[in-house]
């Protein structure tokens, strides 16, 4: 019988499951209660949150799939470029293709608003935790997410081995979201680490809007958005005007109200358009006043995505 890949996140969900277990107790013992913030404590009203958070993201992907999986899959037959020899020196490059891929897809959830509409979701915890990583949004597809994979079927790779590594690299970065693993050596030349992700939680001003990596950080080093997290300045986590509420529904569509609200108020075509797909900020800015001094890069405009 052929494990079907959609099924992946549910396989893990045991060793998922231990990892926070093993966190939580880790956390709590005598002996290292003070070595950490309390941001990295479990608290049950958040980390339910982000469990249903992630029950609702888990229903609206596999919907999601049901679309995306056919167009793949017309894009695979009609216009692949490359035929590639099944192996393993397809995957690694179906791996680094994909990976490059989120890299673009998550730079652009914080500076593309309508995009950062659904991603805001994963960032609203003043928490970080493994609980965290289950924090997602159920309005992903709608976002459109999934128009970013379609290079690869264009590249040549095959409808199942896209939702596969999809969920791989989704996967993988269940285990940068703890405060209990410190920096990683030689490891974070390489790959997505908790330090790296740490600093992309955090909402000081140095690290806004950095750190974007899904499973290889090389990406973040080539296109100038590294910053290592600083021991001097420890990461606050969270948006910069905050959430405060634990309500799964209002994580999930606060942003895309605000947005809705900004859209309406706005007056002309290009102020509209620029409302939905303008950096989160660019209301902020449009507005004028001591606004104008939040920085370029920092998605948490009064009216945009961190700040919200
Ligand atoms: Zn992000
Ligand atoms: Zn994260």
């Amino acid at each position: 019988m052929q494990f079907d890949a959609q099924w992946l996140l549910l396989a893990l969900a045991p060793v998922f499951l231990a990892c926070i277990g093993w966190e939580a107790w880790h956390l709590s013992r005598a002996r290292t209660r003070g070595r950490y913030a309390e941001s990295a404590r479990y608290q049950w009203s958040d980390t339910l949150c982000n469990a249903a958070l992630a029950l609702m993201h888990q229903g609206a992907d596999k919907l999601a799939w049901l679309v995306a999986v056919p167009v793949y899959a017309f894009v695979y037959d009609h216009y692949r470029l490359l035929a590639w020899q099944p192996g393993f020196g397809a995957w690694l490059a179906l791996f680094v293709a994909q990976d490059l891929l989120y890299y673009v897809f998550h730079r652009a959830s914080h500076r593309v608003r309508w995009l950062w509409a659904a991603h805001v979701v994963h960032h609203s915890s003043e928490r970080l935790n493994l609980s965290t990583a289950f924090r997602q949004s159920l309005m992903y597809p709608v976002a459109g997410m999934w128009l970013f994979w379609i290079p690869l079927a264009l590249l040549g790779f095959p409808p199942a081995q896209i939702v596969a590594i999809v969920l791989v690299n989704l996967a993988f970065q269940f285990f940068v979201h703890t405060q209990a693993v410190p920096k990683l050596g030689w490891l974070e030349y390489v790959f997505n680490t908790p330090s790296m992700h740490r600093v992309h939680h955090a909402r000081n001003e140095r690290y806004i809007d950095r750190n974007y990596a899904g499973v290889l950080s090389i990406w973040d080093r080539l296109f100038g958005s590294f910053v290592a997290e600083d021991a001097q300045d420890p990461p606050q986590y969270g948006i910069v005007k905050p959430l405060r509420s634990c309500n799964p529904l209002k994580a999930t569509f606060h942003e895309w109200h605000a947005m809705a609200h900004d859209f309406g108020r706005m007056r002309g075509a290009r102020a509209r358009f620029a409302a939905l797909f303008a950096p989160p900020d660019w209301c902020a800015r449009y507005d004028g006043t001591n606004r104008t001094s939040v920085p370029e890069n920092n998605t948490e405009g009064e009216f945009g995505s961190r700040k919200t």
